[in-house]
């Protein structure tokens, strides 16, 4: 068994890599990639341990990247990188774009749209919003609620609850609140330059997760007709059989590497375990046996 789509507290997970090292040990796990997001911070600490120590199996260098797709984003995932060349463009391209500073810029931009579309908001100064923490949106939100008249100005489950107003709302393409966040990412070419150029294999996650496809075969037929990758997820926690057997066939027809993990985020994604996912993942390392070493 083995599980390539693994996080750490080196992103969004929350385990830090000894603990996920220990956990994949105790599963037996063949191979493992950890594969945090924008960053191989992880395969720094790794060069600096005795892995050994704690895990037995192989580990296959890996990044995920979030990116800019026709106006959405999406992500990508990089195996067998160099992750120090990769690492280097990461610090470079995110110098300016740390959560700090874009959770002010959406701040700003938010306060400012609902200013202008005639919701009460107090002076900004006197909110209290601290950019490294604080969720710009949420902030907002509360400081919304708090006020009744803003319930009759604008739509009126606008303020029912934050799950309403962030994802109806704000990530409506044509509602005043909606902020387009994907020039604060690379897009998808460059992503797949940049793995290339760190000698390593583009492989497409998680191809039937995005909700707002309007067909999701469609979707993966015009990603894989405009760009070329080496290689497709087709095991992930969140597959059915059905889309199992859909992405494997796939990479039968036209040659794509196969790969599969959990996207395991410990308990930041309840429900969702190392290697087995929801329960039933089993990914084989025959899968990617023309392509491991
Ligand atoms: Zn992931």
């Amino acid at each position: 068994m083995i599980d390539l789509h693994i996080h750490t507290t080196y992103s969004d997970g929350a385990d830090n890599l000894i603990e996920v090292l220990k956990k994949a040990e105790a599963l037996k796990l063949e191979v493992i990639s950890i594969t945090d997001h924008d960053n191989c911070k992880a395969y720094r600490e790794l060069n600096k341990i005795n892995v050994k120590q704690y895990y037995s199996g192989k580990i296959i260098p890996g990044i995920e990247i979030k990116c800019s797709y026709q106006g959405r984003l999406i992500e990508v995932l990089g195996y067998k990188i160099n992750t120090d060349k990769m690492q280097s463009w990461a610090d470079e391209y995110y110098k300016d774009k740390t959560k700090e500073m874009l959770q002010q810029k959406y701040f700003d931009l938010t306060y400012e749209n609902c200013v202008n579309n005639g919701l009460i908001l107090p002076p900004k100064q006197e909110i209290a919003f601290d950019a490294k923490k604080d969720w710009a949106s949420l902030t907002i939100y509360k400081e919304l609620v708090k006020n009744e008249i803003n319930k009759t100005k604008a739509e009126p489950d606008l303020l029912d609850d934050f799950n309403t107003f962030s994802k109806k709302y704000c990530g409506n393409k044509n509602h005043f609140l909606y902020i387009d966040k994907t020039k604060d990412y690379p897009d998808l070419q460059m992503v797949i330059d940049k793995i290339r150029e760190s000698n390593g294999l583009v492989f497409m996650p998680h191809l039937f997760i995005y909700r707002w496809t309007e067909n999701k075969k469609d979707f993966i037929d015009k990603l894989l007709k405009d760009y070329k990758v080496d290689g497709i997820e087709c095991m992930h926690s969140e597959f059915s059989e059905e889309e199992i057997s859909y992405l494997l066939e796939l990479c039968d027809k036209r040659g794509y590497y196969k790969s599969g993990g959990s996207d395991y985020h410990g308990v930041n994604k309840p429900g969702v375990e190392l290697a087995i996912g929801k329960g039933n993942l089993n990914i084989p390392r025959e899968m990617i046996k023309n392509w491991e070493d």
